[in-house]
């Protein structure tokens, strides 16, 4: 349903933040009601999902013109259409027609925070700049760990309480003290290992284009390891042990990584060269939607070791 007055996107900001600011200046008491006036899909929506029903909803609600660039600027689509061989006008109407077209395989693995996440300072500033701060699109990229301009960690979570914001229905915000027990957040410090440091300036050349998977060329690396092209349904002995030594050098190259501030704990404390989605003759040979952090993984043990 069409509402008046709802509002456009702040610079950078999520779409479903505008959702949000939309619902909230209503009142708490009506946050619900008026969220579902827009959208009846806005429960479990986690931040750093790439597209549900409650997206094309809301952006149901500008006018036909802008709805293409507050896709590109204002969702993360975007990142999304660089994994796959789609062109990001297209991948759009297709998730206006199916919204539920798009999921991704193993997504879960790189849900590491369930709370929607800010820079302090840049809600600091938005305040004062709009009188009202929000949740910025690209901070919500799963492996997104710092403000681009702020250099700061992004905070998913009161260091105080764990107060998170976990759901659209959770009332306004970033702020700058806590809703629940009353502190104000401060940047946290911490210290970042060349891993880190890549996987940040992989998300930051993914969140501007500058970025360029070409999974193609990544599955012919894996294929002139294993002397075969084809996947068959029934491997000989050889061509078993072939794909088995091959998984054993990248599983030991995987767990040299300290991926405990990216990817979420496996049970038991298993090491994640054992989770499925670091199977590697599924990624040579099968053409699944990975969760990008997968893929840059792929494409990072490519680049290091069979180049
Ligand atoms: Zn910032
Ligand atoms: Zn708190």
């Amino acid at each position: 349903m069409n509402v008046y007055h709802f509002p456009a996107p702040f610079e950078g900001e999520h779409l479903l933040s505008c959702l949000m600011r939309y619902s909230t200046s209503r009142g708490r008491k009506e946050y619900v009601r008026v969220a579902k006036q827009v959208s009846t899909n806005v429960s479990k929506i986690e931040c750093s999902c790439y597209w549900r029903t409650v997206h094309s909803d809301v952006l149901n609600q500008y006018l036909p013109k802008y709805r293409h660039q507050i896709a590109v600027n204002n969702t993360l689509l975007s990142v999304y259409s660089r994994f796959t061989h789609s062109d990001f006008y297209t991948l759009l109407i297709e998730q206006l027609a199916l919204p539920h077209k798009l999921q991704l395989k193993y997504e879960k693995i790189e849900q590491l925070h369930s709370g929607w996440k800010w820079c302090p300072d840049c809600a600091v500033e938005d305040e004062e700049k709009y009188g009202v701060s929000y949740w910025r699109c690209e901070h919500q990229l799963s492996f997104k760990r710092r403000c681009s301009k702020h250099r700061t960690v992004l905070l998913s979570r009161c260091q105080c309480c764990d107060y998170a914001w976990c759901s659209l229905l959770q009332g306004p915000g970033p702020l700058t003290k806590c809703p629940n027990c009353g502190k104000h957040f401060s940047p946290c410090d911490r210290d970042d290992s060349d891993l880190d440091l890549w996987i940040e300036e992989s998300a930051n050349s993914i969140l501007q284009t500058g970025f360029e998977f070409k999974k193609v060329e990544l599955q012919e690396h894996f294929k002139a390891q294993y002397g075969f092209e084809e996947f068959k349904r029934q491997w000989t002995v050889a061509e078993r042990k072939h794909i088995t030594y091959q998984q054993d050098l990248f599983g030991k190259w995987l767990d040299t990584l300290d991926l405990s501030k990216h990817l979420v704990p496996l049970s038991n404390n298993k090491p994640y060269s054992q989770h499925p989605a670091f199977n590697v003759s599924a990624f040579t040979f099968k053409n699944h939607s990975l969760a990008p952090m997968i893929n840059i993984l792929f494409m990072r043990y490519c680049q290091e070791q069979l180049c």
